[in-house]
């Protein structure tokens, strides 16, 4: 049973030639039989099972299905479902169930969703190579020796190993396009604020979006259409219509299109291997009518430097909440409040996590702050003036998504400035907070999968999803391991 788009699973258990406890069951054996890859912190076998004889005995009844009717899907480990452990792999929520579900997760189960299980990520979702898991480290789906990108990488591995239809997973600065272009798999981080952030744990609140990760351009539309859209308990939800994402897909023509090609997205340094399969692909672009044009935009080595302070910042704030008392871990020989703060932080964060909180605080500091924090929200500025400039002459802007194929595990843990380089073409969208999705195009001559990163304008998600859905189809890589 392999169904690589939903439409074809969706038509076999309408018309009744499989049922969802067929589906959901093989989906599980899957899974399990993956065990060793560590892709999933908890798998929902009973729930799952339970849920597809629910939504069977609905086919009975003959009410109408919903637009995920039995899809299976898989959550990332940082979004709250109500009665499921919540751990964003970390120490410091242990044993720590939600009380709630988010936004997202009960759109996605009032149209017949069915989750299958939650995803290992980078704790807290601070990584690029989902190596900072209190659980270890994912496999590559293509290469079990080197990483599947991060922080979502348990989501886009999911995916890519075919063990759920779409999974959820979070992108402050390029956590769903990153392990998506290195795990062959479309990762689509929306505008900020398209999807409401209620119930995903909080990193740095001004760049934190949902994101999709899917084996096509039209599950990840699907799905987002469900979820998107304005929701009062997320203040900076949007409020902009949600529109027919298939239907604007459907009228894209690649004819006269401007595709922004910024000489900063191909440095000298660039990987020569992934120069190539992206040049490679833009020039199918070319061929079907598009109009590749050269554009200038600020150096991506500045939105690095500002993305790291500014998210620190928000980050230290944001887990100042994890404190022993509140949630999960306590540390257990305390002898005091204050100690138990401190020891209860120490032994429940990882050392990336207290790394940022460090850094975060410090920029924060009276004395720093000016020098640093207003500074990079000033650099954040000039970024979103530049990109809104450039969407007068362009209607998209492409790149790599990742300047160099999937490392080995363990290469860069030893180098935290490296490792943050892995996100240097996918930052500048989530500095600015424009929709971006990384589309697999092919491999390159290690057979390790190359990504193009599409940067839209505001907003323009359908156009951006129609544009990659053509892009995927010329170059044809098969998204299946
Ligand atoms: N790798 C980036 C970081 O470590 C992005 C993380 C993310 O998007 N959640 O911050």
């Amino acid at each position: 049973m392999q169904f690589r788009r939903y439409e074809d699973l969706r038509s076999k258990l309408l018309s009744r030639e499989l049922t969802c406890e067929q589906v959901i069951s093989e989906y599980l054996q899957r899974i399990d039989s993956k065990k060793d890859d560590n892709i999933f912190t908890a798998v929902f076998h009973e729930a799952a099972l339970q849920r597809a004889r629910e939504l069977e005995a609905k086919l009975e009844r003959a009410e109408t299905p919903g637009v995920l009717f039995g899809m299976p899907i898989a959550i990332k480990d940082n979004i709250a479902m109500k009665g499921a452990p919540l751990s964003c792999a970390s120490k410091i929520l242990d044993g720590y169930e939600s009380v709630y579900d988010a936004t997202a997760i009960e759109r996605m189960v009032a149209e017949d969703a069915i989750f299958v299980g939650r995803t290992n990520m980078d704790e807290f979702a601070m990584g690029s190579s989902n190596e900072n898991s209190a659980i270890g480290p994912v496999p590559n789906p293509y290469d079990k020796t080197r990483v599947p990108g991060g922080s979502s990488g348990g989501s886009a591995a999911a995916v890519a190993n075919d063990l759920c239809m779409v999974a959820l997973g979070s992108d402050t600065g390029g956590s769903v396009r990153q392990p998506g272009g290195f795990c062959n798999v479309v990762g689509l981080k929306p505008t900020y604020g398209r999807i409401s952030r209620y119930g995903l744990v909080a990193f740095a609140s001004s760049f934190d979006q949902i994101g999709i990760l899917a084996a096509n351009c039209d599950d990840a539309a699907l799905v987002l259409g469900v979820i998107a859209g304005q929701d009062d308990r997320d203040a900076t939800s949007s409020h902009h219509e949600v529109p027919d994402y298939e239907a604007t897909m459907d009228h894209v023509s690649l004819e006269g299109l401007r595709v922004g090609v910024p000489t900063a997205f191909f440095p000298e340094n660039l990987n020569a291997n992934v120069a190539g399969v992206v040049k490679a692909g833009l020039k199918k672009l070319e061929d079907a009518g598009a109009e590749l044009v050269e554009i200038e935009l600020p150096e991506s080595d500045y939105a690095i430097a500002a993305y790291y302070i500014l998210v620190t910042a928000e980050a230290s704030s944001n887990l100042a909440r994890f404190d022993g008392a509140r949630y999960g871990y306590r540390s257990p020989d305390s002898p005091d409040l204050t100690s138990m703060y401190v020891n209860s932080r120490t032994e429940g964060f990882g050392a990336e996590v207290k790394r940022r909180i460090m850094l975060g605080t410090y920029v924060l500091s009276a004395g720093y702050y000016d020098t640093y924090y207003k500074k990079a929200q000033q650099v954040r500025r000039v970024f979103q003036e530049k990109y809104r400039e450039a969407f007068e002459k362009v209607d998209v802007i492409a790149g790599p998504t990742s300047p160099f194929p999937p490392f080995g595990i363990g290469d860069k843990m030893d180098n935290p400035l490296e490792m943050y380089l892995a996100d240097v073409f996918t930052v500048p969208a989530s500095i600015v907070g424009m929709p971006a999705v990384s589309v697999p195009v092919g491999f390159d001559s290690l057979g390790l999968p190359v990504g193009i990163h599409l940067i839209s304008n505001f907003f323009e998600e359908g156009k951006m999803l129609g544009i990659a859905r053509n892009l995927q189809a010329f170059c044809q890589t098969a998204p299946s391991k």
